[in-house]
């Protein structure tokens, strides 16, 4: 039993809160990422007090060689994912210790095409990086980057120089505030960038691929605005020396909200017509409003998580409020609080306070407990709260409760009430939050449309005309939906006027929502969206019509035979499906259009492109040799969701007799990873 007992406990004394013994101070480290093995190597020096006596404090370091230095006064060691210090340390006396290393990353670090990225959270900087996983020690990093000369590099902290050899360069990022490890970030790319200067004076850095260009102002569009509402809003001083963003390609998630060094998904970079279809702006609000929620103040652990994503959600929503605003604010609450009120309905509410809560309850729940506890105490007293909060904590790490004594500091009212339906309450309150949504006017007129469901449409035909021509998005798109299911004479002329009074957002509800075929009599307007600056509803028309109209369609291909749409090309590659499936369509060119839909399932596209073009490809049955090996490309890809498409993909199609057998022939010619998957399937 003894040994037994033991041996649990060894785990459990070698896991145990180093922070109580150690603060690493800074790590300066010097890295240069290679891209023909993926690997990184790197030079640090680590700086570090002692909190207590001891013989050994560790450093995470994920799959890493060290290479150590004989004459060193600290001993180095590395095995079990860390490297090792062992000295006789002693309280109070800080240390430093300088090695190289070299990592071969299996996560956290990406090198996609022609990019390379990381992404740290929430442990994971340790694979490229030999940090610390804890969120609880706040590091300086000062990083120097070697890449290739002619690349753009990003990091955390302010560029300070750069040293030019050969054929690389040596970048230099230095910050002054300490982070946690899964903060820290680097990008490497070809990069162009446009400086602005926020009110306050600081430099906001945004970048973009040299081809995009021209998208730069619709991609970031609001960015100072957002910047300066905040540091009204929240009331104290952006914590940092400088703020860059950066899309990059296939990332693995909207954004991540890396200390000074935002990197998001390259499905937001838009043109000013994509810019009305899906945008930026929030995913850029939410990361920005993380350099206060998450970077100045850190959870010490996931049961607070809910103060990094709610409190980020609810102040992104603040910031699109002062943007687009209240209609737009409340029309998001209620759209979340339909989505948390089906969870809890199915019993599947979850507390705030819960560590293994959904993305739905910490980032949208946490929005509606700050939404709520805003209205209850008041807004200047939740300002003040707030601001007391950051300024108190900064640069350390809290807990819910550090938050609650702002509150409590700042309010006569009690928030008990608030603290059990709002934080520990695993069911959502439905009937507080519809309470809290009636102060909108605009609201209370969609729930009475949205009433109207079910009455025929002669009962309701005033209040369609109303909401068609009210000039309100959610109101209009309302009244189109509920016609769908109309038939006959009356409903025409509805149509007609949302066609003719309706904003693009009507019209967009249009494309999206009649039926096909669509009735000649609709023709000419239903025509028109192909004109209408929004690729959603130009690929929805665009497919509208040629289902509708066989005997026009090419000329609904000739007119959109230059049409790309999103960063995805959404409408090219219908349109190549298209006139891929329409006989007589120019024949000779046939081959260029099939060709040009096969290649989008290079490597060298993003994974949006691939997946739609893997999914039109084989439904068109043209998957050739060159497209299965793509395919068998994809199913080894980093982000999870397109490798399982792939992987189901390549399920289907090995049912198709010849392809296991010419997989099976080819299996030396396909790289390692690719190798070791086929081995597993076939
Ligand atoms: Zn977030």
């Amino acid at each position: 039993m003894r040994c037994l007992l033991l041996f649990f406990l060894i785990p459990f004394l070698s896991f145990g809160q180093q922070t109580d013994t150690v603060d690493f101070l800074k790590i300066e480290a010097s890295v240069q990422p290679k891209w023909d093995d993926r690997s990184v190597f790197g030079s640090t020096v680590v700086d570090f007090k002692i909190l207590k006596d001891t013989d050994s404090v560790y450093l995470n370091a994920v799959n890493t060689k060290l290479f150590t230095k004989k004459d060193s006064l600290i001993a180095l060691s590395s095995s079990d994912n860390k490297i090792w210090l062992k000295h006789d340390f002693k309280k109070g006396e800080t240390y430093s210790v300088d090695f190289v290393y070299e990592a071969h990353p299996k996560k956290a670090l990406y090198f996609t095409y022609d990019q390379l990225w990381t992404q740290g959270q929430g442990k994971n900087t340790s694979n490229w990086l030999p940090s610390i996983d804890d969120m609880n020690d706040k590091i300086e990093f000062d990083l120097k980057v070697r890449a290739d000369k002619g690349k753009s590099v990003v990091a955390n902290g302010k560029y300070v120089a750069h040293v030019d050899g050969n054929d690389k360069t040596t970048w230099a990022f230095d910050m002054q505030q300490p982070m946690p490890s899964y903060l820290v970030a680097i990008a490497v790319g070809d990069f162009v960038k446009k400086e602005l200067t926020s009110d306050s004076g600081i430099v906001l850095e945004m970048y973009l691929r040299p081809e995009d260009s021209l998208k730069m102002e619709p991609t970031y569009r609001y960015t100072k605005e957002i910047f300066d509402f905040f540091e009204k809003e929240i009331g104290v001083p952006y914590p940092w020396q400088n703020y860059k963003q950066v899309p990059v390609r296939d990332f693995l998630y909207a954004g991540m909200e890396n200390t000074t060094a935002t990197l998001f998904s390259e499905a937001f970079v838009v043109d000013s017509i994509a810019f009305k279809d899906r945008n930026y702006v929030n995913v850029n609000a939410h990361e920005l409003a993380h350099q206060w929620f998450g970077n100045l103040v850190t959870e010490t652990e996931g049961k607070h998580h809910w103060l990094h994503e709610g409190f980020a959600t609810y102040y992104a929503l603040l910031a699109e409020r002062h943007i687009f605003g209240n209609d737009y604010y409340y029309w998001k609450l209620y759209n979340t609080a339909e989505q948390l009120r089906a969870l809890s309905e199915q019993g599947k509410g979850q507390s705030l306070l819960n560590p293994k809560a959904s993305s739905l309850t910490f980032y949208e729940k946490g929005a509606w407990a700050l939404h709520m506890l805003n209205e209850l105490i008041g807004e200047t007293a939740f300002k003040q709260a707030v601001k007391n909060y950051l300024e108190k904590h900064q640069f350390k790490n809290v807990t819910t409760e550090d938050f609650l004594a702002e509150v409590r500091a700042v309010t006569a009212v009690d928030i008990t009430p608030w603290e059990k339906d709002w934080l520990k309450q695993s069911a959502f309150k439905g009937e507080q939050a519809l309470n809290s949504l009636t102060n909108s006017e605009f609201l209370n007129s969609y729930f009475q449309l949205v009433a109207l469901r079910k009455a025929p449409l002669s009962d309701k035909r005033g209040q369609l005309i109303w909401a068609i021509k009210s000039n309100n998005d959610y109101l209009a798109e309302e009244a189109v939906h509920q016609l769908v299911l109309e038939k006959g004479e009356g409903v025409l002329s509805l149509y007609q006027l949302a066609f003719s009074e309706g904003n693009i957002a009507t019209r967009q509800a249009l494309a999206l929502s009649m039926e096909t075929p669509i009735s000649e009599n609709l023709k000419g307007s239903y025509e028109s969206l192909l004109d209408d600056p929004s690729y959603v509803t130009q690929e929805s028309a665009l497919y509208g019509l040629w289902v509708s109209f066989p005997s026009d369609r090419e000329k609904y291909l000739e007119k959109m035979k230059y049409a790309y749409g999103f960063q995805d090309q959404n409408i090219r590659l219908l349109w190549l499906t298209l006139a891929l499936s329409t006989e007589g369509y120019a024949p000779s060119a046939q081959d260029f259009f099939k060709k040009e839909l096969q290649n989008y399932s290079r490597s060298d596209y993003s994974y949006e492109i691939r997946e739609n073009a893997f999914q039109y490809i084989y439904s068109l049955g043209i998957v050739d040799e060159e497209v299965l090996e793509n395919l068998v490309n994809g199913c080894t890809h980093h982000y999870w969701r397109f490798r399982d498409f792939c992987r189901d993909l390549l399920g289907e199609l090995l049912k198709t007799p010849g392809v296991k057998e010419y997989l099976q022939a080819q299996m030396d010619s396909f790289p390692e990873k690719e190798k070791a998957y086929l081995k597993r399937v076939l």
